[in-house]
């Protein structure tokens, strides 16, 4: 077994992969570039296929206590928000604050005894060596080191390839209001996705101080922001989605402020290790976040990496093994997230009929599918092997 890791980043991926090498007995360091745990007030959800892991490494109540379980979902057209399809949850799929989620998973990693070390960037690192260099000119080395540091990982540009993140012609509005300015009509207080021509909206509460969080997709042709994220106009956002539901624009313009997000994405390199280093999470293989699943791929490759490393002592069959695993599992999410988008923003009258008559037909199943991915019986048929 290995004695000690470095992880960089204390996004999902870093908090969640230092906890769980933590609880089988490696010493982790986590360095962190930013002063202290910062995540952006919006939400995230979780499904069954990273919540079953997050409870078996024992993460689950402390989030559950934090989260909510919103037990249903529904599609609905843009206009006039009538439901193309619902369908019930379970209490494996939960929505959460970000900062909760961060926040817990660090408090709890602090709890058993493991170091974050704030305003840490890494600036480089000896993959052979497996040396790390901080911002400070401090050097240290370790059995492996894990690179969380999330799309814009620099560290991957440097040490695996040098593709760079690109503009995916989507942008994200973001916004964060509490639930009385929820539209009225049955089943808005749960997961509710609005299919519209050239966009699509997502809202569901978070469990924070009754706040809902949503999320309004449109298309755009640039993003010439220097940052990928800013605060934006409300009027530029309300008019992006003008015709849409007038309750669910009600429920935007309620919201004290708006994010305006560019999304990017970056093609999977052609291994996610080397040497000494392997990538986690969105450093690895982000994706358009469609399906909601960048965070939990992130969690996925962290219970991976302990799965394996449990089993095995040879870390260059594990770092194959996790190869294997992950990439394939990464490269088909991408894949799948992005044709969401397409499927969601179909604007042509009769596409969209026939895109609502498939959601009724499949929507079930393909969720299922989605959520039911068991990666702990991938593991095991990997070790039959
Ligand atoms: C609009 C939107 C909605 C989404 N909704 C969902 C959802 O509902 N469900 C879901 O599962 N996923 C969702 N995602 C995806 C999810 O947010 C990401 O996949 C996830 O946050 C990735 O986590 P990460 O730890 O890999 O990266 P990050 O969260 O980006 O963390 C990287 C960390 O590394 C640090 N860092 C960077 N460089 C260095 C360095 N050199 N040294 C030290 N530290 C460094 C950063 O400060 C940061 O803290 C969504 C994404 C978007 C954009």
């Amino acid at each position: 077994m290995l004695s000690n890791v470095a992880v960089i980043g204390a996004g999902v991926s870093g908090l969640t992969a230092a906890y769980a090498l933590k609880k089988i007995g490696i010493e982790v360091d986590v360095f962190e570039r930013s002063e202290s745990i910062k995540e952006f007030g919006a939400g995230i959800t979780l499904s069954k296929n990273a919540t079953i892991l997050l409870q078996d490494i024992g993460l689950m109540d402390s989030l559950s206590s934090k989260g909510c379980h919103p037990m249903g979902s529904y599609i609905r057209d843009y206009k006039k928000a009538k439901v193309i399809k619902s369908k019930r949850l379970d209490k494996n799929f939960i929505t959460l604050d970000r900062r909760d989620l961060v926040a817990t998973l660090a408090t709890r990693l602090e709890d058993i005894g493991c170091s974050i070390y704030f305003d840490s960037e890494i600036k480089s690192i000896d993959p052979t060596a497996g040396e790390i260099s901080t911002s400070n000119h401090e050097k240290k080395s370790y059995d492996l080191i894990l690179i969380c540091d999330g799309i814009k990982s620099s560290l991957r540009g440097s040490y695996f390839d040098n593709q760079q993140p690109q503009f995916t012609n989507y942008v994200a509005w973001r916004g964060m209001t509490t639930i009385e300015n929820l539209p009225k009509y049955e089943g808005s207080d749960k997961v509710n996705v609005y299919y519209g021509p050239g966009g699509h909206c997502v809202h569901y509460p978070t469990g924070r101080d009754n706040l809902i969080n949503f999320i309004a997709i449109e298309h755009n042709k640039i993003w010439s922001e220097e940052s990928w994220k800013i605060e934006g106009s409300k009027s530029e956002f309300l008019n992006c989605f003008e015709g849409w539901n007038e309750d669910l624009l009600s429920m935007f313009s309620s919201a004290q402020e708006v994010y305006k997000w560019g999304i990017f994405e970056r093609s999977l390199p052609k291994t996610l290790y080397r040497d000494k280093c392997v990538l986690l999470g969105d450093a690895a293989h982000p994706m358009v976040p469609f399906l909601g699943q960048g965070g939990c791929l992130a969690i996925e490759d962290a219970y991976c990496l302990m799965s394996l490393l449990m089993e095995e002592k040879d870390i260059n069959v594990v770092l194959g093994q996790y190869d294997k695993l992950r990439n394939r599992r990464g490269s088909w999410i991408q894949k799948r997230s992005k044709f969401q988008g397409i499927f969601n923003h179909v604007s042509n009258p009769s596409l969209a009929m026939i895109r609502n008559f498939i959601t009724k037909l499949i929507m079930n199943n393909s969720v299922n599918r989605l959520h039911s991915y068991d990666l702990i019986k991938e593991i095991s048929k990997l070790k039959t092997l």
